[in-house]
């Protein structure tokens, strides 16, 4: 149910509330719905400098960083314990600002709490290196030390997860951190402030700023107090974090976008693979980096095949998202909107033919999609290059396998890849071909928070989860201990 009156949102800055310096504040209403569910204190450059301010000498002085494995080990799975406890809130703060349906909502709840078991677990097992053959005299050191101060920015299509898939990790390296998520979604980020002071996080780790890109995220990425970026989001905006981080050489790491092929063989599973084909443009309305957008069909089976698709994709029921049988709800606002039917208008005029949907749908008081299915699509097309991030699928056909991969590899992202076969040499010579951060054999969008992700090419820099995201979060220090007594220089010069 829309609550009566719409949750009420500060700033989080060293452990406390604050309204924005500026006296501002903004507000956000329903996709679906267009019902006002939130209202917010809008940040400035100034609450920006307090945040920065804040975790800077939370990490320079504070107990953090210095705290033991197990004491942050405890205070991450108390946050956990928390989130789960809290979820029928937050699976609503998350449907009502970004439009998903309350199922996925409650799974992506789930999700992020796992998350932060795992992260947990990595707070006792975060250690270096040792050299012992360099000699009677020396000992060589090599020890991970926490990055420092992380400017972390999120997107709004999954904002309780994708914080999630960044916060615990660097917690667990000992970092302390500045958040803004998209001013779209900030509810569910703006409530970890509070889950995290009753989880025993001290003031000043974890500071949350509401606010638009312009000016809080570009201040974060510039602040020449801020150690390190972790971003997800748009091509684009990666990009100008990357040159506003130049100002002080800051590390990046950035989540980006995808245009994900699922390639499907004719001797796959077909039953299986049309499932995950739906599944992979429906879920999470197609505003997903790892949506299954474009389905590369081989010849013999394609004409079947995408009949079947498209009986099936027809029945996916779409509707409000606080219908529990809704499988597809809202977009996110008026431009995501408008891109997606500027996609499908492209890809009619473009010669693709239009195999289902393409249209609006009057529903609710909100912005909703058909979802679209269109075939004979070329690999030069938009449609088959460019991230829509709606319920638009593009399909191609191949012959052979250097084809599949060739059209695979075609777009400058090179996020994910599904390949169904039943042939385990298609499926790994695929998979080492194609130039993307996961392949999935045989499914499609499965997640665990022991592997890595992350994309090639554009779509990416760096890795998340598993405990490479350690890895991210932390700087090498080598220490050199020389043991007995030294040689002088100036003695052996002689
Ligand atoms: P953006 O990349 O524009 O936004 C992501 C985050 O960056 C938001 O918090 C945004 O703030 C912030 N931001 C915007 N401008 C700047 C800036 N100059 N410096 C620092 N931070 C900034 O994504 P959108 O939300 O606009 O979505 C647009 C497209 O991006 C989608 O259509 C999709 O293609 C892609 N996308 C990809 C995602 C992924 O997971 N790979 C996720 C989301 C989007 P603000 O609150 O003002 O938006």
């Amino acid at each position: 149910m829309i609550p009566k009156t719409p949750f009420q949102y500060n700033l989080w800055i060293n452990g406390r509330e604050l309204p924005a310096q500026s006296g501002k504040r903004f507000e956000r209403r329903s996709p679906a719905h267009d019902a006002l569910v939130g209202e917010y204190a809008e940040a400035g450059v100034a609450d920006v400098d307090a945040a920065v301010q804040a975790a800077r000498q939370a990490f320079d002085r504070g107990p953090w960083r210095n705290s033991s494995g197990a004491d942050r080990m405890k205070a991450l799975l108390k946050a956990s314990e928390l989130i789960r406890q809290q979820k029928e809130e937050l699976a609503l703060i998350e449907t009502l600002e970004s439009g998903k349906p309350i199922s996925q909502a409650r799974d992506e709840v789930d999700w992020a709490a796992g998350l932060w078991d795992y992260s947990a677990a990595l707070c006792r097992h975060i250690h270096g290196d040792s050299y012992n053959a360099l000699g009677p005299a020396m000992l060589g050191l090599v020890i991970r030390e926490p990055v420092g101060v992380v400017g972390m920015i999120t997107p709004w299509n999954f904002p309780l997860l994708i914080i999630s898939q960044k916060l615990p990790f660097a917690l667990a390296a000992g970092c302390t951190c500045v958040i803004k998520p998209s001013e779209l979604t900030s509810g569910t980020t703006l409530r970890l402030g509070k889950i995290l002071a009753e989880a025993g996080i001290p003031e000043g780790v974890v500071n949350i700023l509401s606010g638009y890109g312009d000016p809080v995220g570009s201040r974060l990425s510039l602040h020449p107090d801020v150690d390190m970026m972790s971003f997800t989001g748009s091509t684009n905006v990666g990009k100008a974090v990357v040159n506003a981080a130049r100002n002080n050489l800051k590390k990046v790491e950035l989540e980006l976008g995808g245009k994900n092929p699922q390639i499907i063989f004719a001797d796959a599973d077909l039953d299986a693979a049309l499932d995950a084909s739906v599944f992979g443009i429906c879920f999470n309305m197609g505003e997903c980096c790892n949506s299954g957008s474009r389905l590369l069909i081989q010849r013999p089976v394609a004409q079947e095949f995408v009949q079947r698709v498209v009986q099936l994709a027809r029945a996916v029921p779409v509707g409000d998202p606080l219908d529990e049988n809704t499988k597809i709800g809202a977009i996110v606002n008026e431009q995501q909107f408008n891109k997606i039917i500027g996609y499908i208008d492209q890809g009619r005029s473009a010669g693709a033919r239009l195999q289902l949907g393409g249209e609006p749908l009057n529903i609710l008081n909100g912005r909703f999609v058909q979802t679209t299915v269109f075939d004979e699509v070329r690999a030069d097309m938009a449609i088959a290059r460019e991230e829509i991030f709606g319920p638009v699928l593009s399909i191609l056909t191949f012959d052979t396998r250097e084809e599949a991969i060739e059209i695979a590899n075609s777009t400058n992202y090179g996020l994910s890849c599904g390949v169904w076969t039943r042939d385990l040499d298609n499926a790994l010579s695929v998979g080492r071909s194609v130039r993307a951060g996961t392949v999935w054999v045989n499914t499609f969008m499965d997640g665990y928070a022991e592997l890595p992700f992350g994309g090639y090419k554009e779509s990416g820099l760096g890795r998340e989860l598993g405990r490479f995201a350690i890895d991210e979060f932390t700087e090498l220090k080598t220490i050199q201990v020389h043991l007995g007594p030294r040689t002088s220089w100036w003695a052996s010069k002689k």
